[in-house]
Formats: structure tokens, sequence, C-alpha cells
């Protein structure tokens, strides 16, 4: 795997220099602002009529046929970063908004992303084999790639203090209470007192799915443990029972150079933008073609379309890179932008999932009480959309899961909406939106067979033009839109939010 990997690199590094331009933000000042007379002014009905589910469809073809490009190296199609796959989605979005002409600037902002692969993994404790035991996302291996002994060391508190963590560990095999603080400084902070791997134990009975984060070389081979498999083993604890266990990981964490795809209006008040996104790549696992080929497409119909009316705002599309590996091509787009960029982008909506098979039309219930001012305008806009079509709705936490959480945090405004990943669908889901309660809303999601099929048309298409709507609205006007106030998240988001893309960082 590691050749492969040096594979993934070159592939995407030439790959991106097939496009490298470099990174500019428009200057306000000497940006050309082309009106043409000769397009009408965008109207939200007449935009939506342009959205077809046939020329959808053909869009998703291409993308499976790009995600095929995958095969060569990891054995079936992927458009996971630094796979060929990722690298001609990366080629069709930007070609495709070439072929629009001088309605859009394009720019690649490349930026340095980490991706991991765990390729085998166990946890034995005692003498039971650890089912919930899961390798957090970004982990290191254990030494030399092979299992490694050691008693079982309670850590005090969370473990988030070098204090919390006892001497003993050195050579052991450190179990950690987790909360408080991510993951990842908890693995730091075991690896620095010498331990040989780490456990962090759920404090509830669940199992833990978690990403250590950002690399650091104090990093140990870290596993998350359902609080129901920590329960045995805190009892022999207080017992004073010593308990011993093997741990093995075989991983890898590689670095690699991936593109975030930015387009904007070259009409348009630069000042004051809509910003929209979704992810242009996938997991590992498989194609991707709801996540977030969906979005992606939605996106690219859109913009297309869209260059049949002129704007009294600017449209700025976004297509991240590295989503699925913890947000970090939108992280690195809005920390690297400065107040003064901040400040022209008045809000950003996330499209990430638009056409799960087993449907929910979900919005992100984004609030002005916990997020910055204008979010629940956004949300608002997507609940009278709904109800004017006669269709049903439903809430879903906004907590970090999707690109939005860089946005939030950086005080722009910000919300989406979604068809479902992993959730179950309930009864009551069933008689708002047909489909099968009791069954995820993606039964695809992250594997294999998020392909062609994985596709429900109807959604896609509703949700297509409810993108179009929203574009097609504050590219016309922000009247009523609050304006843009500060550059951070209300200290009550940074403590609600326990997600970082789809896993838990805390
Ligand atoms: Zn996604």
């Amino acid at each position: 795997m590691g050749a492969s990997s040096t594979l993934a690199l070159c592939a995407t590094v030439a790959g991106a220099a097939a496009f490298q331009i470099p990174f500019l933000f428009p200057p306000s000042q000497t940006l050309v602002q082309i009106t043409n007379d000769t397009i009408p002014l965008v109207n939200s009905s007449a935009l939506q009529d342009l959205i077809s589910g046939d020329r959808l469809l053909v869009r998703a073809k291409k993308l499976f046929e790009i995600a095929k490009l995958g095969e060569h190296e990891y054995n079936h199609p992927t458009r996971v970063i630094g796979s060929a796959g990722h690298v001609g989605t990366l080629s069709y979005i930007y070609e495709s908004i070439l072929e629009l002409g001088p309605y859009y600037d394009i720019s690649n902002q490349s930026f340095p992303a980490v991706s991991g692969n765990v390729f085998e993994s166990r946890l034995v404790l005692g003498d039971v084999v650890a089912k919930s035991a899961a390798p957090m996302g970004l982990t290191p291996p254990t030494k030399n790639k092979q299992p490694v002994f050691g008693q079982l060391v309670l850590v005090e508190n969370d473990g988030c203090e070098d204090s919390d963590v006892p001497d003993s560990v050195a050579g052991a095999i450190a179990f950690i209470k987790r909360g408080v603080c991510p993951f990842g400084t908890k693995s730091e902070n075991a690896g620095r007192k010498g331990a040989v791997a780490a456990i962090v134990y759920n404090y509830e009975k669940d199992a833990v799915q978690g990403t250590l984060g950002t690399p650091s070389p104090f990093h140990v081979a870290t596993f998350g443990l359902s609080g129901e498999e920590a329960a045995p083993i805190l009892k022999k604890f207080e017992k004073e029972e010593a308990v011993d266990g093997i741990a093995y990981i075989d991983s890898e964490v590689n670095q690699i150079l991936t593109v975030n795809i930015i387009a904007q209006t070259t009409a348009g008040d630069p000042e004051n933008c809509v910003m929209l996104g979704a992810h242009s790549d996938s997991v590992t696992e498989g194609p991707g073609i709801n996540d977030d080929g969906s979005g992606t497409i939605s996106l690219l119909e859109v913009a297309t379309q869209l260059t049949k009316f002129n704007v009294t705002n600017c449209v700025r599309f976004a297509w991240w890179a590295g989503e699925e590996e913890g947000l970090l091509g939108s992280d690195y787009y809005v920390a690297t932008l400065p107040e003064k960029e901040n400040k022209k982008i008045r809000l950003f909506m996330d499209y990430d999932m638009m056409a799960s098979p087993n449907f929910a039309y979900q919005i992100y219930n984004a609030t002005n009480a916990l997020n910055p001012e204008g979010s629940e305008e956004l949300r608002d806009l997507y609940i009278d959309w709904y109800e004017e079509q006669g269709l049903n709705y439903t809430f879903i936490p906004f907590d970090g899961r999707s690109d939005y959480d860089g946005f939030i945090r950086n005080g722009i405004p910000g919300g989406g909406i979604a068809t479902g990943a992993e959730g179950i669908k309930t009864k009551e889901e069933e008689k708002m939106f047909g489909g099968k309660a009791g069954e995820w809303y993606d039964s695809c999601y992250h594997q294999l067979c998020d392909n062609l099929g994985n596709l429900n048309m109807t959604a896609f298409v509703v949700n297509t033009k409810l993108i179009a709507h929203s574009v097609a609205t504050y590219a016309l006007s922000f009247k009523g839109f609050p304006e843009r106030t500060g550059f951070a998240a209300s200290s009550e988001y940074h403590s609600q939010v326990k997600y970082h893309g789809s896993k838990l960082f805390i």
C-alpha cells in the first residue's frame, strides 16, 4: 500500500498541476464588472424551471465513470482525495465551469491534506476481543505495525492535562475517559508519557467513531471503545485487579496536496456575495455518487443555468476537497480568508447529500441564538419553499457534520439542507416522505454501493430546484437579510458541537 500511496501523491500533484492557477482574491477595486443587458435579471422560478432530472442524471453517469478511474489503485470506484477518481472529478468541475466562458472567474486553492487508512486492527482486553473497538481516524499504527502488549493503566480525570497521565503509563496501554477535550489531545498526552497505545472509552453505552484530527508526533495508536465494553474493565480497576491488553493497528497517515475549486460570477456586487458549497471528494470505500456527488452535480447544474441571467450580488460556488478527512478544504479556505474578504461573504449554504434513496427533506436547524445572525433567515427560506411546494420537511441538528462548520466558527451565517445519511427513518417520516421506516436514509452511506443506483431522482430534482431558489433569491437581493457582524461563533456553538465532519472529535 506504501507504493500505491506514492502513486496517489503523484497523481494528485500532476492532476492539480494541470490547472494550477495561483489562488487570488478578486481585487475589488480593479474588478471589471460585466453587466450584460441582453440577459434578464435572475428570477427564482425561471431558474428553477431550467432544472431537469435528465441533465442531473447525465452528470451523475459521468461522475460514476470518473470514479472508475480509482479502480486501478483501489480495486473499486472511488473519488477519495489523492485518487485518480478525485483528480478526474476536479478536472470535470473545472472544465465544466471553464466552458461557461467569462461569466465566472475560477480559482484553484491548493492545500496540504492528511489522509489516513486503517488496513487492520484488533484490541484484546484480558481474554476478550473488544467488539466495539474502533481505530480513531488518522491514528498512527502500533509499533512496527505489530501487536503491542501491555497493562491497562487508568488515566485520571479526562486525560486532558499532562498531570492526568500517571508515569506508569510508559510501556502500557492508556485507558482514558471520553469528554472535555479532543481525542487528539488525549492520545498526545498518553504518547508523550510513553504509552504504547491508548483507548478512549465512552461515557455513554455506545461505541465511539472518532478522529484524532491533525496529526502530532506524540499521537499513539488509539481506539475508541463503547461504554458497555469499558464497564467491566472499570469494575476491575475499582477492585485493583490488573487487566492487560493487546493492541494492534496497521495504518498509515499520508500528507498530500489537494485542491478546492472556487467559481465566482464576474457580474454582481463583489462586496456582497452569496456563497454555496458541496464537497468534490468521496470516502475511500466507494464512488460517493450521493455523498457528495449529488451536491457537486447540483451546484454545477445551477452554475450552468445561472449564466442565462444577470445578478445583482456576486455568487460564489465552491467545491471543497478533503471533506471526508475532516472538513479540510472548507476549514482551510475560511481560515486563510483575511477579515476584509470574510466580510464580503454574506452567507454560506451547504449542500451535502441531496438525493438519499430513503430520503427525508432535512433542514439544518440553524438559529440566530446559537449561530451568526442570518443563519435563521436562511433556515426560514428553506422552510417557506418546502411549504410553498406542499412538501414536508424535518429539522436536523446543525452540529458540525459538514463544511458549514468553518464558516460558522468564523462568524459567517450559514445553513443548508440534506436528505439523510446513516440515521434511521422513523414511522412518522415514512408517512411524510414515503420510503421505509426502520432503515437508514442512505443504506449505502460511505460504502461501495453509493453508486448510480443510490440516487433518489425525485429528491435530487426537488432539492436542486431549492438550491436554484436559494441562489436566485440572494443573487437578486439581500433586502431584509442581516448585515454581517463578528468573526467568531458563539461560545454555545463551541460547547455544543462534537462533530467535525462525519466523525466525533471530542
Ligand atoms: Zn458528505
